[in-house]
């Protein structure tokens, strides 16, 4: 306890790189002025925490270094001591997209982790499972109150019945009507949709509800000659034959997936998808490296992890493109990176819309520095394929898969790919969570630890003050993956069911 007391009264600044010249303050609440670290270092004026603190005098317009990358230039000169605010960042252009290092630093391959498996449910179709739900998809979003009401007495009437079936989910979403479905970019909700109706979690049941005269045919949502059935409302008289008939199909599809039963599966058949929403400057030191080195774990095991988010990538893509593993996966890396300025032009904005009031309070400057934090996430294995939006995963190893950063948005499209497990890093903190697949919560303080403690799964806090290691928190969120991938262990988000709605990326045109 006395340590305790004693550690929280020493100021503690963390230098991630040799050559930075900038540290940020770990101390709760931050560090006033006069503050003297133990390395001789003086404050000149109060420090927030997880704010940067200069560690030499800065010329106008020199470099400011963190993670020992430019993530901007001084706006006037700043004294060593001083607090870098935002405003005294200039903010750099990104990485050119034609000028970038394609697999000339391919990692080479961690040794093998052998002998790890989860309890999961097998499919039909050889892909395994992390829960046993029955998913009801939706081909436009006028049915959406019908089947809301059909899923409540499901939930009520029939349920109870077959024990061994953990939730009944409905997809609903904002597309289907009034969309230009033959634009080139509708591929993306098209697929998107069609890839959540056949996710694994849902075992191979399928049931779209659809109404009629929907642009998006509820065909469409089983591409590959899948078998489904489809309940068109329009074809039946009044409201309570919809109903009837929705839930008589339910129980049919109920009674298979009761037989379900978790068995032994190699973790090479997990998907784990990677994710942080409210960031802060303690992201990129604690949460993200330690999810980084559990994403390893992972890859080491076989297993298949995805990590997304563009824009926040966008200023970090010269350390990543030299991980492509061959040049076919680096060059779709930067055409999806193209794709996504493209984008961004036509809202004439650019990636800088991306941070938040939130992050600058929690000392991130810029988009660089926050991206340069983000890409920890993907740890340090070489990036073996790249997906656009929407696409299923199809290999193992460590997947780029481009997203929008907007965590609903991201969320769902990792669904698409197949997800069995999110885990999301947080550092100003969010409740966030998804129906379909457990999402594991890692906070970057202490401070929000504490706050939250029936809210975030793991605290990677204790990294910044030296209470724990990267590794450390890296292998406890790796087990925490395995426990709650076989349903030994609840995610506080699936204690108190917090699922966040779907939300569709729709980049073409709604008419
Ligand atoms: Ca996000």
């Amino acid at each position: 306890m006395d340590n305790n007391i004693q550690r929280k009264e020493v100021p503690l600044y963390i230098k991630i790189n040799p050559v930075d010249n900038v540290a940020i303050v770990v101390n709760g609440g931050g560090l006033p002025a006069g503050t003297v670290f133990p390395c001789g270092l003086e404050l000149r004026e109060h420090v927030p925490q997880g704010h940067k603190v200069a560690l030499r005098d800065l010329k106008q317009d020199e470099e400011i270094i963190r993670y020992g990358e430019v993530i901007g230039y001084a706006v006037h000169p700043i004294h060593k001591g001083s607090w870098i605010d935002e405003s005294l960042v200039h903010m750099p252009t990104s990485p050119d997209l034609d000028e970038l290092s394609i697999g000339n630093k391919v990692p080479a391959a961690l040794p093998p982790l052998e002998g790890y498996t989860f309890e999961g449910f097998r499919n039909a179709d050889g892909s395994a499972a992390t829960k046993n739900i029955l998913g009801i998809s939706t081909s436009v979003q006028c049915v959406a109150g019908v089947l809301d009401y059909a899923v409540k007495r499901i939930k009520e009437e029939i349920l109870p019945q077959y024990p061994n079936v953990e939730d009944v989910v409905a997809l609903n979403h904002n597309y289907g009507c009034g969309v230009a479905i033959n634009a080139p970019e509708a591929i993306i909700p098209i697929r998107t949709l069609q890839n959540l109706t056949t996710h694994p979690n849902f075992g191979g049941e399928i049931m779209v509800v659809g109404l009629g005269c929907e642009k998006l045919l509820p065909e469409k949502m089983l591409p590959n000659g899948d078998a489904g059935t489809i309940v068109l409302l329009q074809d039946h008289q009044g409201f309570s034959k919809m109903v009837q008939k929705i839930m008589e199909q339910a129980e049919e599809q109920l009674q298979r997936l009761n037989d379900r039963k978790r068995i032994t599966c190699p973790l090479s058949d997990l998907v784990v998808g990677m994710q942080c929403g409210g960031s802060d400057a303690f992201s990129g030191v604690t949460a993200n490296p330690a999810v980084g080195y559990a994403a390893d774990l992972l890859v080491r095991a076989g297993a298949t992890v995805l990590f997304s988010e563009v824009t926040e990538v966008r200023d970090g893509i010269h350390l990543l493109t030299p991980r492509a593993v061959n040049e076919e996966v680096g060059r779709k890396l930067i055409q999806e990176m193209k794709w996504y300025d493209h984008y961004l032009d036509l809202g004439e904005v650019d990636r800088s819309a991306n941070t938040t009031p939130g992050n600058k309070r929690g000392g991130l400057a810029n988009i660089v520095e926050k991206a340069l934090g983000s890409i920890a996430k993907s740890g340090s294995s070489a990036i073996v394929g790249v997906l656009s939006p929407g696409e299923k995963a199809m290999q193992k190893g460590l997947i780029y898969a481009a997203t929008p950063a907007s965590d609903f948005v991201c969320g769902t499209l990792q669904l698409a790919s197949g997800i069995h497990v999110q885990v999301f890093t947080t550092g100003r903190g969010t409740p966030y969570g998804l129906a379909m697949v457990p999402v594991i919560k890692v906070g970057t303080r202490n401070a929000l630890a504490e706050q939250w403690h029936d809210l975030i799964d793991v605290n990677a806090g204790q990294i910044a003050t030296g209470e724990a290691t990267i590794e450390e928190v890296g292998w406890e969120i790796f087990r925490l993956i395995i426990d709650v991938a076989s349903g030994r262990k609840e995610t506080w988000a699936e204690h108190w069911g917090l699922k966040n709605a779907l939300c569709l990326f729709n980049p073409a045109p709604v008419t």
